[in-house]
């Protein structure tokens, strides 16, 4: 059965830029409901039980129909929120360091047009979605709940949730905003990781 960690940090421990309000409902609401619905579909197929979360979204095309959809929302919005909860820290924010700090610079230029970039890219999703930052400093998007690892593509080092229920009690229809404060809150050592990780 698949479950929701706990955060690493306080509900208002990111209050400055994301509320406590927000964090709990998108925590223990939202992600919670992605995780039942997740485990309701796998239920019922004892093959699958066990498995990891990753490997249900990069063998998606092979799983049951009447489970492909259920799976691919839900198992993509568990996954998804996994990683979200560990790239924001009370600590965030400013740039990373190192290779990955290269990487961005030789692909972007700046560290600043790099977050351009990102930001132009999140704030023009249309409708619900993520913004995702891959080992090869492509900056891409999915809708929905969509994961890169069942298009094949490599696991993410960042991503962004631009879902409106990520920050409209914040920020109501002003995603730039969001999008603006979520870069302080960054855990660029949890990026830096997992850029060392995919080499
Ligand atoms: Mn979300």
């Amino acid at each position: 059965m698949f479950s929701v960690p706990a955060l690493t940090y306080n509900y208002d421990a990111l209050e400055d830029y994301i509320s406590a309000d927000i964090m709990q409902l998108h925590h223990d609401k939202h992600h919670q409901g992605y995780v039942d619905k997740l485990n309701a579909a796998v239920e019922k197929y004892p093959d699958l039980q066990g498995l990891a979360v990753e490997d249900l979204l990069v063998k998606l095309d092979t799983l049951p129909d009447d489970i492909r959809t259920t799976v691919r929302n839900n198992g993509g919005g568990h996954y998804n929120h996994c990683l979200f909860w560990l790239w924001m820290s009370p600590q965030g924010g400013g740039q990373p360091s190192g290779p990955l700090l290269e990487a961005i610079l030789q692909r972007y230029g700046s560290f600043d047009a790099f977050t351009e970039e990102f930001t132009t890219k999140a704030v023009g999703l249309f409708g619900s979605g993520w913004v995702w930052l891959q080992p090869n400093m492509d900056i891409v998007t999915t809708q929905n709940q969509d994961s890169l690892l069942s298009k094949g593509e490599a696991a993410p080092l960042l991503g962004l949730d631009v879902w409106e229920h990520a920050y409209y009690l914040d920020y109501k229809n002003k995603r730039p905003d969001y999008i603006a404060a979520w870069w302080n809150v960054v855990n660029w050592p949890v990026v830096e990781q997992r850029f060392d990780a995919s080499k």
